[in-house]
């Protein structure tokens, strides 16, 4: 006997019906895409219990035909495609024919619809996929579905449920979605009897974008509207300045279907290269309207993805959009500050800059002798600047020739050559005197010591005491060859000295004359902190805000956070739900500066929406690494000595050697290496 069996249909649905039916906000989409392709103007949706238990779509569409109710639950029957070549060229958001029979199959549906030409409207049940009822009734027109119990009768679909509030956030998500793609509907979403979404339907983007996402998030946006072949790319991006640390407020709609697209987020990434920092990613409320055969829609059960006949154009189109969008962005801010915009204000590269200067001197005219004007000078006021600037100058700080050890100063054409060099004989001789102090001193006190080391007088050794006799070398003296100087070596192990900064990245120390420590400055304080908050455990640090901080996510990255609450309070965030999207930050890591806790919360809230599978441990770290990267200084930037050498000591003294993220954080330089280098040694 064979080993395949025909699947009876109810086995069959309830397999189909997992495709498109994999939780409550994967319903309403389909429910909610059936009233806008029902041309609906008002849509009311209402959940309870995230979705589970009870689920109401109303619309004011053109209702279903009494005759028209039984099919439209039969799997593959749809009113808007009926041969092969309308696929090609879908313009409504359905079109499989799947949904009714999905969800009719894993609940109870009850359906009130009225067409628009019939006189009387009907109520129609089916649970389980079994029509339970169907009788008129009196209702306006338009269709009302109420699915309840969702999954009832399929326990391993609703095992995989999430708890109530992550299955209402996933619906508010898509009610978000669906509101931005059609601003001329006027939504209405209840959750739980409690109102949290409503919409205009003025057909304005921007009061849509105000609904969903609030009025500071509205009022910070770039307008953009642009066609290029044939793709119309209209809608709003955020300021770069308020570009976000991921990608999660990018939203685009393709023929008024949301959509997840790569090929968009790609081209907006180039679009504002240089303009927006590297890792942040401008918000976006994009459409883009094309050829419905342009994109084929059917490659997803969801229709999440799309795929498009030919990418580029599809790129090309949203990257000038966007640039063309930034542009004008950036003219409009300095009309604001007052500045005239026919004459942007534009940063210019110094080499230009030079460039220029000398152009426009060169262009002057040459003042003949008698039009040029004779310097007036007044000698008592010369003389005294140069009387303060000889008490400032100090013998090794004058620059010495690099070569042949001696100063030049005879040569110059100064008037005051001759007090300088008085200045210099009498600083000389003031110095040696001291030094034949100090020498007696010491004899006195170490006789033993060797005398190569009474050299090192100044920190940097050997070399400065060598420009140091070069210096003081008279002018006239005869240029002296210079010598192989002799090894100079500081045996002391505590010998430690803060060399600078390169880069404003790297300190450099120098260490008992055996090697140079390279210390990266931002990983080496990343460290540090990352270690005082798991110490700490983080809400050891926390500081209360004085202004607690609002800020607005998308739904799930909102739910993520919502569920993570305790997780967050471990780490020094106070947090609460501050309603539809948006929550309150009441007290943060002390080590965190003010304008980086809001992106610090959005980069945790989209971790933790991506990464909900992670223990408590991993996430714990991750927000530690998280908030020690921002609160660390940074490279590129100023820091004061005095920090330097804190930080540099740290490192030493705690013995840190990677960043949380790994990479390393000191690297040594042996004297050795250098010699080698320098051809000193072999
Ligand atoms: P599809 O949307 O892919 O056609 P569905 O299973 O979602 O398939 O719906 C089947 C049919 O039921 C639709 O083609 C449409 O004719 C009808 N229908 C569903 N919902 C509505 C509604 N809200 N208003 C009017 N007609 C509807
Ligand atoms: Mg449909």
């Amino acid at each position: 006997m064979g080993k395949i069996n025909i699947l009876d249909k109810h086995v069959a649905e309830l397999i189909a019906a997992g495709e498109v039916v994999e939780r409550p906000s994967s319903v309403i989409k389909e429910l909610v895409e059936n009233s806008i392709d029902a041309g609906a103007t008002a849509v009311t949706v209402e959940i309870k219990n995230g979705g589970v238990t009870f689920m109401r779509v109303s619309d004011n569409g053109s209702g279903i035909l009494k005759e028209d109710i039984r099919p439209a639950f039969v799997r593959h029957a749809t009113s808007k495609v009926k041969v092969e070549d309308d696929l090609d060229a879908i313009a409504t958001l359905g079109f499989r024919g799947e949904a009714l029979a999905s969800v009719s199959s894993v609940s109870h549906l009850e359906l009130i619809t009225k067409a628009k030409e019939e006189d009387i409207g009907t109520r129609y049940q089916i649970e389980g996929g079994e029509e339970t009822l169907f009788e008129d009734a009196g209702c306006p027109d338009g269709t009302t579905f109420i699915i309840r119990d969702l999954f009832y009768n399929v326990p391993a679909r609703m095992k995989f449920l999430k708890t109530d509030m992550a299955e209402g956030n996933a619906v508010s998500n898509v009610m978000d979605k669906i509101a931005l793609s059609h601003p001329e509907i006027a939504f209405t979403y209840i959750k739980d009897g409690k109102t949290v979404l409503r919409t205009a339907g003025d057909a304005k983007l921007l009061s849509a974008i105000y609904a969903v996402y609030g009025r500071d998030f509205a009022k910070s946006l770039i307008p953009v509207d642009y066609t290029l072949g044939g793709i119309h790319v209209s809608g709003f991006i955020s300021r770069p300045e308020n570009a976000r640390p991921n990608r999660n407020m990018q939203n685009f709609f393709i023929n008024r279907r949301f959509v997840i697209c790569k090929t968009a987020m790609a081209a907006i990434s180039e679009a504002c290269k240089g303009v927006v920092m590297v890792g942040k990613f401008p918000s976006c409320v994009l459409n883009l309207d094309m050829s419905f055969n342009a994109v084929d829609v059917n490659v997803h059960p969801t229709k999440l993805e799309v795929r498009f006949v030919n990418e580029r154009p599809v790129f090309d189109a949203v990257y000038h959009a966007v640039k063309t969008a930034l542009m004008n962005g950036e003219k409009r801010i300095e009309a604001k500050l007052g500045s005239d915009p026919a004459k942007p204000v534009k940063r210019v590269n110094p080499f230009e800059l030079a460039q220029r200067v000398f152009r426009e001197r060169d262009e002057q005219p040459v003042p003949t002798p008698a039009q040029k004007p004779l310097p007036k000078v007044d000698l008592q006021q010369e003389k005294k600047k140069a009387d303060a600037l000889f008490e400032m100058l100090d013998e090794p700080e004058i620059s010495v020739p690099p070569l042949g050890g001696t100063v030049r100063v005879s040569d110059s054409a100064s008037p005051f050559a001759d007090r300088y060099q008085r200045h210099l004989a009498e600083k000389r001789a003031a110095k040696e005197q001291a030094d034949e102090q100090r020498r007696e001193a010491s004899a006195e006190t170490d006789a033993e010591k060797p005398k190569a080391n009474e050299a090192q007088t100044s920190p940097a050794g050997h070399e400065a005491s060598e420009e140091l006799q070069a210096a003081t070398t008279p002018a006239e003296t005869v240029p002296q060859p210079i010598e192989e100087p002799a090894p100079l070596i500081d045996l002391d192990e505590n010998y430690w000295r803060f060399v600078g900064e390169a880069f404003k990245t790297y300190i450099i120390i120098e260490k008992n004359a055996r090697e140079l420590l390279l210390i990266d400055k931002h990983a080496a304080h990343e460290r540090i902190l990352y270690e005082k908050l798991k110490a700490e455990k983080g809400s050891g640090c926390s500081q209360l805000l004085l202004t607690p901080l609002t800020v607005t996510l998308n739904k799930l990255d909102y739910n993520a956070v919502i569920e993570n609450l305790d997780v967050l309070a471990e780490a020094g965030f106070d947090i609460d739900d501050f309603g539809s999207g948006s929550v309150i930050v009441r007290s943060a890591p002390q080590y965190l500066p003010l304008e980086d806790i809001e992106p610090s919360v959005i980069e945790m809230a989209g971790y933790l929406a991506e990464n909900k599978k992670d223990i408590r441990s991993a996430k714990m770290e991750w927000i530690y690494a998280n908030v020690s990267c921002r609160a660390a200084i940074k490279g590129g930037n100023t820091s004061t000595e005095q920090e330097l050498i804190a930080l540099a000591r740290q490192v030493e003294n705690e013995d840190v050697r990677h960043c949380p993220h790994g990479r390393p954080v000191c690297i040594s330089l042996k004297k050795r290496e250098l010699e080698r280098m320098f051809g000193r040694v072999e």
